[in-house]
């Protein structure tokens, strides 16, 4: 089977991240392809390459002069390459980079980052280096284009056999550099791994996997072993994000499961995102919950218009002139709530209220803030009658106040709303409620 193993910054932010990916790499043969983020942080307050270089951009724009912010990082490599014994000319080569870095573009700057990471880690495991602006191809509107990568890619595993691919960024036809989203790693690996029709896309990072809610607010919360992508959309959406949301939809495509690992903790199981999961008999009931602060609910009665044709489009309407998002529009029978991101309409709530009032002329109009959203979400939830009774049952007797509810369609989520200052003590009721039920008895 061919792993694609892609390592996120901080599991390659110094020479001791460094020999933890080499014992990785080493452990498993199945290990030859190896994509690498640019060095991230190596304690709480250090600063990303990325970052780094973004800043070198930012001095060059405004002509500042930024030779120690350059000393600064070419001093981070040297770290690397000196404790590991390199023999990679990592000073002259950055001394080479530096010198002409007004002459270059901002994306190939910045690419820089996985571009000099990737060289020490490729010579540190003794693989080829691949330069990802020679197979990643994109498009000039900045996506990517597959079939030229996938040709590009499968004639340099011909040539090389396994290799080191620097992630986040590649190459028009043409040489230009571009750049994936912040956190595009993720991207190339996935991408990569889709080429190479991948056994499975692991993904390396400093957490084990999703875990079953944030542990700021449940203590010790259980890791997710099994999650589906549909699953893992839900919960991320909500703010528990390991993975870059760009980087699912290559693997999906192709049905190639990811799983998530901690380069510091390669013993523990992680997480396995897949399509399908496994046995539903043997499966956990609640996979996990996740939430956020600072929603805003509009609600909007207006008699009779059950029956009205056109009603909802024109609220939502006025939404798309503002360009807000919506987010859920929970609905009676002569009243609708439009429930947005706080932040989306901190400018506009009231002209939108104003115009909501012009196009609709409802009986009354009123805006509901500081709601917080709970989305519980378990792919099993569907099957077991009764679990939504018992959510609300468990808030109801710790007395939490539920503003709001829906269901997703696929029933494979539960929202709540409840108040802001509810929010972490809602979580927590929920979590204690379904503990036991968070488990599959196949672990
Ligand atoms: N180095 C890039 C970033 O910090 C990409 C990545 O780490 O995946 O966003």
């Amino acid at each position: 089977m061919v792993k694609v193993a892609k390592f996120g910054g901080s599991s390659v932010a110094d020479a001791g991240q460094f020999r933890k990916v080499k014992e990785i790499v080493q452990a498993d043969r199945d290990r030859r392809f190896v994509v690498v983020s640019a060095s991230g942080k190596r304690f709480s307050g250090d600063n990303k390459i990325t970052d780094l270089l973004l800043l070198v951009n930012a001095h060059i724009a405004y002509h500042v002069d930024c030779s120690a912010l350059l000393s600064d990082i070419e001093q981070r490599f040297v770290d690397i390459a000196e404790e590991l014994n390199l023999k990679y000319p990592i000073a002259a080569k950055f001394e080479e980079f530096s010198s002409v870095i007004k002459s270059l573009s901002p994306e190939y700057i910045v690419s820089r980052g996985e571009w000099f990471t990737g060289q020490l880690m490729a010579e540190y495991l003794g693989l080829p280096f691949l330069d990802a602006a020679d197979v990643m191809v994109f498009h000039h509107d900045g996506t990517i284009d597959m079939a030229r990568t996938a040709t590009r890619v499968n004639d340099a595993v011909a040539r090389l056999g396994s290799f080191v691919l620097p992630g986040f960024y590649g190459a028009t036809v043409d040489g230009t550099i571009k750049l994936f989203q912040r956190g595009g790693g993720d991207i190339t690996g996935a991408i990569l791994a889709r080429c190479l029709e991948a056994g499975v896309y692991e993904n390396w990072t400093d957490v084990s996997g999703f875990l079953a809610a944030d542990p700021h607010i449940v203590e010790n919360p259980r890791s997710i072993h099994r999650i589906t992508f549909d699953e893992m959309r839900e919960l991320s959406y909500m703010g528990a994000s390991v993975l870059q949301e760009e980087a699912i939809f290559p693997v999906r495509e192709a049905n190639i499961p990811i799983q998530i690992k901690n380069t510091n903790r390669p013993d523990k199981q992680g997480t396995f995102i897949r399509e399908k999961a496994a046995d539903r008999e043997l499966e956990h009931l609640i996979t996990g919950i996740a939430g956020k602060r600072d929603f805003l609910a509009i609600h909007i009665r207006k008699a009779h218009t059950s029956a009205e044709v056109g009603y909802v489009r024109r609220v939502l309407a006025v939404f798309e002139r503002y360009g807000v998002s919506v987010e859920h529009v929970p609905s009676g029978v002569d009243a609708l709530a439009v429930v947005v991101n706080g932040a989306d309409v901190r400018d506009t709530v009231y002209s939108i209220v104003g115009e909501l009032q012009q196009e609709i002329k409802p009986d009354s109009i009123n805006v509901v803030e500081g709601l917080a959203l709970i989305s519980v979400v378990g792919r099993n939830m569907s099957r077991r009658a009764g679990t939504s009774g018992r959510i609300f049952g468990a808030l109801g007797e710790a007395g939490v106040n539920i503003r709001m509810i829906t269901q997703s369609p696929q029933e494979i989520s539960i929202i709540l709303g409840v108040d802001n200052k509810d929010f972490e003590r809602a979580i927590r009721v929920i979590y204690d409620k379904f503990a036991d039920e968070m488990v599959s008895t196949i672990e």
